[in-house]
């Protein structure tokens, strides 16, 4: 039986959705081993136990620059677990991590991966998923980023003793760079894009505005997205940008709204439970594939269906 290493760069009190997707995708290939480059507190290793999790090794962050301490606490933690396949987030900076890692260990990688079987072959979406790819590796430990949405999170019902160990992690003695402050960033009320249950997004339809588009998310409790045309326009974070080249979101609902429905968009909502869109062209693409469709102005539409909202919330 193979076995699994999941690394995090930081695991909170509640471990976050898209993380314990990673635990259920690791209990199913082996015995899983956790690696942390940050504290862990006592209650949140309990909590990995119910994921069949044996070993916890943790590293607290030091005074080098986390990209560096994360690279050292990976490394090592792919030598002392001896691991055949090392399961991390697809975000920029753990795809950075992993790929730097994998190099160094003359392992190989796989990114955007969306499941990985008892028998290390990979799937994965390929042209903004119109095709469904398996890979497996030819040498080396393999390492694999994972989508999130991607995995049914399904913690294991008897939950065993978690040993935690200290991870002996040398940063590079060459190291160039040493952080001398941290500024946390503004934290929205609102949830998690990649984790939320209703999801609204925005596109160059909004005009620059997304007042209405925000006033509807927090009428439903649900995050805010968008297309790679207002991120780019400035009108909001880039992190709010869903598609090929963005997040993935997979809620179940979606709202989008001027949004013409471009294939590089579609690739990151497409797998939406219930999609449901307002534009004002009626031949716009993404009525292709919406649940329901609103053929109208979003200025006059979303005022309107929030209004309703907090109207039978009343
Ligand atoms: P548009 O295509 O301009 O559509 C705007 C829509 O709003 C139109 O359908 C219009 O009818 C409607 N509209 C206008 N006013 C109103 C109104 N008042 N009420 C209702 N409807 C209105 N795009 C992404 O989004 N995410 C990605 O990750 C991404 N990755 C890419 C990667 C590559 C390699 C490439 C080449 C492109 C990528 N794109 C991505 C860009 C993508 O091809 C589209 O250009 C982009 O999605 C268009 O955004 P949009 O739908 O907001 O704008």
């Amino acid at each position: 039986m193979p076995s699994a290493l999941v690394f995090f760069t930081e695991l909170a009190d509640a471990p976050s959705k898209a993380q314990r997707e990673l635990l259920t995708l690791a209990a199913s290939i082996g015995e899983p081993t956790v690696a942390v480059a940050s504290e862990v507190s006592q209650a949140t290793a309990e909590q990995l136990a119910s994921y069949g999790v044996a070993k916890l090794l943790v590293a607290p962050a030091n005074h080098a620059s986390f990209l560096e301490h994360s690279l050292s606490v990976l490394e090592a933690a792919v030598k002392q677990s001896a691991a055949d396949v090392v399961l991390v987030a697809n975000d920029n900076f753990n795809r950075e991590v992993a790929a730097r890692i994998a190099v160094r260990v003359e392992g190989s990688i796989v990114t955007d991966a969306i499941n990985v079987s008892a028998d290390l072959v990979v799937t994965k979406d390929e042209l903004a998923g119109s095709y469904s790819a398996q890979a497996q590796a030819t040498g080396g430990v393999l390492f694999v980023t994972l989508k999130p949405n991607s995995i049914e999170d399904a913690p294991q019902s008897a939950a065993a003793e978690v040993s935690i160990n200290e991870l002996a992690a040398e940063t590079s003695a060459a190291e160039k760079v040493r952080i001398v402050g941290t500024e946390g960033k503004v934290v929205s009320d609102r949830p998690k894009l990649t984790e939320a249950r209703v999801v609204v997004a925005g596109g160059r339809g909004v005009n620059g505005d997304f007042g209405a588009v925000e006033q509807l998310a927090d009428a439903l409790g649900g995050a805010v997205g968008a297309s790679r045309a207002a991120t780019d326009a400035g009108w909001i974070s880039h992190d709010a940008q869903i598609g090929q080249t963005g997040v993935t979101v997979s809620p179940q609902v979606f709202i989008s709204a001027g949004i013409s429905g471009a294939i590089q968009q579609k690739a990151g909502m497409q797998t939406s439970k219930c999609i449901i869109a307002i534009n004002k062209d009626v031949d716009a693409p993404v009525f292709e594939i919406a649940d329901f469709g609103i053929v109208g102005d979003l200025a006059k539409v979303l005022p309107q269906a929030a209004e309703e909202i907090r109207r039978r919330q009343a």
